[in-house]
């Protein structure tokens, strides 16, 4: 069934310039095989997409589309950001592929797993996950920083693939249900769990960017990570709640703390009152305001108007 498929590659470009030349030659000589070889359908193609970049980069896409039969491109209206511009890209592909590679711009993540990702669908895959084996080639900060990540989201109680970014094949039927998330707050590599159906993993060792620079300074870094927590997880409000308990039990043994020492004969007159009132008063505090986190929480859920369930197979239709 799976035979002849059409694959589109999906590249969000946020000031490429510097790479994309280099990116085309190595993408046109992986896609030309692979059609050669008869894994892909010739109409497989490269698709650009252009977010708001400040240099050439569009000017760039269109000429290598004009040249190049395998290549085209999307333009956004301005610059929306990584996960914003691979989402346009991945629903834009989806109608005219079978299957959608997304990837970056600057040749990190390896190319030639492309033709495994395939295999893996075709053997019955709808999510091919692109993990790095490892990171020898990041700095040490990175590293540290990124894998503390993915190890954090996993405390926090979201289904992330350790080590996998935004390097993976999906179908257009799992296209077809992310765009149902209507969230605002992209994080995709949170959604594509969630989404579901079977999904396979290959990894990869993670190469330099091939020219350029990063466009993940650690400010924007931080910000995704953040938007990774408080758009799928309500523990940190939870966490309030938690303290708030605790700070109240607390009040308690405070009570008793300054009690023995009013018996003893060395308080202030007063100072028992201020101090045990002062622990009840926080606690108090806390816990309200983690109560109320809990129905923000609630509202923050509802607010996003997720799928609740997606229907993989419906053994009336068959019928
Ligand atoms: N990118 C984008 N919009 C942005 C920032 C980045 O489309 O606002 C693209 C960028 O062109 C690249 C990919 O996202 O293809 C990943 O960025 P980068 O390689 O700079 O991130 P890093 O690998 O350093 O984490
Ligand atoms: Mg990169």
């Amino acid at each position: 069934m799976k035979k002849n498929v059409t694959l589109y590659i999906v590249v969000p470009c946020y000031n490429e310039e510097a790479v994309l030349k280099e990116t085309t030659k190595q993408l046109k000589e992986k896609i030309e095989d692979l059609i050669s070889k008869k894994k892909i359908a010739s109409k497989s193609k490269v698709m650009y997409v252009n977010d708001g970049s400040k240099d050439k980069t569009w000017e760039l896409i269109k000429e290598i589309n004009k040249k190049e039969k395998h290549f085209t491109g999307v333009s956004l209206s301005r610059n929306k950001g990584h996960q914003n511009a691979l989402l346009a890209g991945l629903l834009t592909a989806k109608e005219y592929a079978d299957i959608v590679i997304s990837m970056d711009a600057d040749l990190q993540d390896d190319i030639h797993i492309i033709d495994e990702m395939i295999e893996k669908y075709t053997n019955g895959a709808e999510v091919v996950y692109g993990v790095r084996s490892s990171r020898k080639k990041d700095t040490f900060f990175k590293k540290f920083t990124a894998e503390g990540f993915y190890k954090f989201m996993k405390i926090m109680g979201v289904d992330i693939v350790f080590n996998h970014a935004d390097y993976r094949l999906t179908s257009k039927r799992v296209l077809n249900e992310l765009e149902n998330y209507e969230e605002v707050n992209l994080f995709l590599r949170g959604i594509f769990p969630l989404i579901g159906f079977a999904s396979e993993i290959v990894y990869y060792e993670r190469g330099e960017r091939f020219a350029g620079e990063s466009k993940y300074p650690l400010k924007k870094m931080l910000s995704f990570a953040w938007d990774g927590i408080t758009s799928f997880s309500v523990k940190p409000l939870r966490f309030i709640t938690m303290l708030g308990f605790l700070i109240t039990f607390l009040s308690v043994l405070m009570l008793f703390y300054s009690l023995i020492v009013k018996l003893t004969g060395n308080a202030v007159s007063g100072w028992t009152f201020i101090v045990s009132s002062i622990w009840l008063v926080g606690g108090i505090q806390m816990l309200s305001i983690g109560i109320i986190g809990e129905y923000i929480g609630k509202i923050y859920n509802e607010t996003k108007h997720r799928p609740r369930f997606i229907i993989a197979e419906n053994l009336n239709e068959l019928k």
